[in-house]
């Protein structure tokens, strides 16, 4: 008997989740400089993170050598007088997946259920598998979800349902008032995670405000990130804002120092740019434009996103990432998601965009 052999039969059958391929990796095997190498394949922000972050991140540095607030105080703060919510609702993450992974450390004991859609974030059906968790997966509709089939397939097991709104890897939207709805119908002591990863995308007439339902829905955590819209995907931090007595176990379950004193800083720093990510969210609509655009000429479908990202079909989605990582692109093959036809392709800077166009143009020839 091997140690391995001996871990939880439900730790074993995991499979790992795969990221985009580092800049450095596709260096090392085609022999192509890094400086020549194009990433749209993790969703990163093609800016990297507002100036006044870096500078808080390089002043933070000092600091390295101590032990972070592990209350996150003036973070905490920060976001507390952003949203009109109290300190005591707040959950620091190491990022957003961090707060996802709390959320089914303290609210899942194996054997309980969790509830997502199809095509939705692959750490969902991840972070329930590793509690011994059972996943109840709900047909996608129109590559999105399916809020009645959610709502009809919660269960007595069921403790949590995750709702990605943007979704990756599809970029689907609901509307605030299809989610509203969703959220009067579900049983009280059941948590229902929306995750807001893309929510600083959205065009003005599609914003809703979920922060502000959690008075009302004391089962309803909203998770949100300072690694898309605001470039700290390399710091990592997300929060949670939620219910006092959600978050408060949370808290207690989460790691005391899981958010570094650079992520902290710099995210104190990143959430009074607003003007930054205005420029961000304006190229990303700008880049969409270009993106699908090229599409329409080279005749491929496209699912319409609200991200800042954008899925393709491309036929063989595994030969033309291979013809387009040839030729120095990297992008995010989705087969893992069942979607082997179609590519995932982040928005980048203009002259980003039309490398990727250019590229995919010579793949599909
Ligand atoms: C990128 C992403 C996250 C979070 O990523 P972090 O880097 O951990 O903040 C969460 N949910 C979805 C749907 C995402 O696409």
């Amino acid at each position: 008997m091997s140690v391995a052999s001996r871990a939880p039969a439900h730790i074993r059958s995991l499979s790992p989740y795969q990221p985009g391929k580092p800049v450095s990796e596709l260096a090392r095997e085609t022999g192509i400089p890094e400086a020549n190498i194009v990433k749209l394949a993790s969703n990163e922000n093609p800016f990297g993170m507002s100036p006044k972050a870096r500078e808080a991140a390089a002043a933070a540095l000092e600091e390295g050598a101590r032990y972070p607030d592990g209350n996150a105080y003036a973070l905490k703060a920060a976001l507390a007088k952003k949203y009109g919510v109290d300190i005591s609702q707040l959950v620091i993450g190491n990022g957003s997946n961090d707060v996802l992974e709390i959320a089914t450390q303290t609210f899942l004991s194996p054997g309980d259920a969790t509830v997502f859609a199809q095509y939705s974030f692959a750490v969902y059906p991840l972070a329930t598998l590793a509690r011994g968790g059972r996943c109840i997966q709900t047909p996608a509709k129109h590559y999105g979800h399916d809020l009645d089939a959610m709502a009809a397939a919660i269960d007595d097991a069921t403790r949590i349902v995750f709702i990605a709104n943007p979704n990756n890897p599809t970029g689907t939207f609901l509307s605030g008032g299809e989610i509203e709805a969703f959220l009067a119908r579900v049983p009280q002591d059941v948590l229902v995670v929306l995750d807001e990863a893309y929510t600083e995308f959205l065009p003005t007439e599609k914003r809703y405000d979920a922060i502000a339902w959690v008075a009302r829905f004391p089962n309803l955590l909203v998770s949100r990130t300072l690694c898309k819209a605001y470039g700290l995907a390399g710091l990592r931090l997300g929060y949670a804002v939620a219910h006092p007595d959600v978050a408060g176990l949370m808290n207690r379950v989460r790691q005391p120092f899981n958010a570094s004193v650079v992520a902290q800083a710099a995210a104190v720093a990143a959430l009074e740019d607003g003007d930054f990510v205005r420029k961000v969210a304006e190229n990303n609509r700008q880049g969409m434009a270009q993106l699908t655009a090229a599409f329409i000429e080279l005749g491929l479908e496209w699912i319409p996103s609200f991200g800042n990202f954008v899925t393709v079909r491309v036929g063989d989605g595994a030969q033309v990432n291979r013809a387009l990582l040839d030729q120095g692109v990297i992008v995010r093959p989705i087969a893992g998601y069942g979607l082997p036809e179609w590519l995932r392709v982040s928005i980048g800077l203009p002259a980003e965009n039309v490398r990727f166009i250019a590229a995919l143009r010579r793949a599909l020839t």
